[in-house]
């Protein structure tokens, strides 16, 4: 066990071997000098109000949520804040006064890697792929940066228009096979499916009738350079890649935990893509 002035976090996941976070967090605490630890954690879905439970008495200052745990962890945490509440999912937990308080950065972390690489320079239309877990978040972040409208293309149709309704601007819900139509006069495209992941189904897409000013942004980073953003490249529009929303929304997570606010930088893609590429 570690020592109490170690400072003590990790990653509740089921599985958890692929996360990158022990990656990414163990650099950070090597490169400022933090006497921490960062660990992931697997734990099954029946074990996890017992583990969430004991969080405190075993010295963990909190925990990043993930897969299949950011929903069904909400009801044991002691307060979720209104951006995890918005998005009904937690995937930053921070022990707060005696007391475990849950986060969600994920829209946060979409939204510093836009900022970071450059916003279209219009704001008008966004179009959305997929309604998940990642596609909540982009259109929640999406609204906060004033976006004035969003179109989710989706297989569920009922996801989405939950989604849609939970915002506060203008939002339409199309069919997954009017996916390119919708493309006409978009300023981003966000791929926020699973698709275009590694060893997974790929995305079809006619990218013909997206302008050229168009960004195209994939949440998708294993490959870093989706055959989604290859093709918008070859025919002259910018691309964002998905590691940077991943390593954005570490960031405040390692500050609330570690006391230091990281930074994310190309030393930090680096580490981190070194690890992806050792896989
Ligand atoms: P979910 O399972 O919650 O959502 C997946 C979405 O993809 C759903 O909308 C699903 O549709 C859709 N989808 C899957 N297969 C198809 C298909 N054949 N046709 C149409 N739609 C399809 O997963 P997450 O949202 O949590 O994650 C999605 C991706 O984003 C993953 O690759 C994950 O690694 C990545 N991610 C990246 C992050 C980052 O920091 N860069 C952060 C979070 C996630 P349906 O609802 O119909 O099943």
């Amino acid at each position: 066990m570690a020592s109490p002035d170690v400072r003590k976090a990790g990653v509740i996941g089921w599985p958890v071997a692929h996360s990158l976070s022990p990656a990414l967090h163990r650099y950070w605490l090597k490169r400022y000098r933090i006497a921490g630890e960062y660990e992931a954690l697997p734990v099954a879905p029946e074990a996890l109000k017992e583990f969430i439970k004991h969080m405190p008495q075993e010295g963990y200052r909190g925990a990043n949520v993930t897969v299949p745990h950011k929903e069904t962890v909400m009801p044991f945490l002691d307060e979720v804040d209104e951006s995890a509440r918005a998005i009904g999912a937690v995937n930053t937990i921070v022990m707060d006064r005696g007391g475990l308080k849950g986060f969600n950065t994920d829209a946060y972390g979409f939204a510093e890697n836009l900022r970071q690489y450059g916003f279209p320079a219009a704001r008008n239309k966004a179009v959305v792929l997929g309604a998940g877990g990642a596609a909540k978040a982009v259109c929640h972040a999406l609204a906060k940066e004033r976006f004035a409208q969003i179109v989710i293309a989706a297989r569920t149709a009922a996801k989405a228009k939950a989604i849609a309704k939970a915002l506060p601007i203008k939002t339409s819900v199309i069919g997954w096979e009017n996916r390119s139509a919708a493309l006409e006069g978009a300023d981003l495209l966000v791929n926020a499916t699973s698709l275009g992941l590694q060893g997974g189904e790929s995305l079809e897409m006619d990218l013909s009738r997206l302008p050229e000013t168009a960004i195209v942004s994939d949440v998708v980073y294993t490959p870093l350079d989706t055959p989604l953003l290859k093709a918008a490249r070859a025919r002259g529009n910018r691309t964002i890649d998905g590691l940077g929303m991943l390593l954005h929304q570490a960031a405040p997570a390692f500050e609330a935990w570690f006391g230091v606010r990281p930074e994310v930088d190309e030393e930090t893609r680096k580490q981190v893509l070194a690890c992806i590429s050792g896989r």
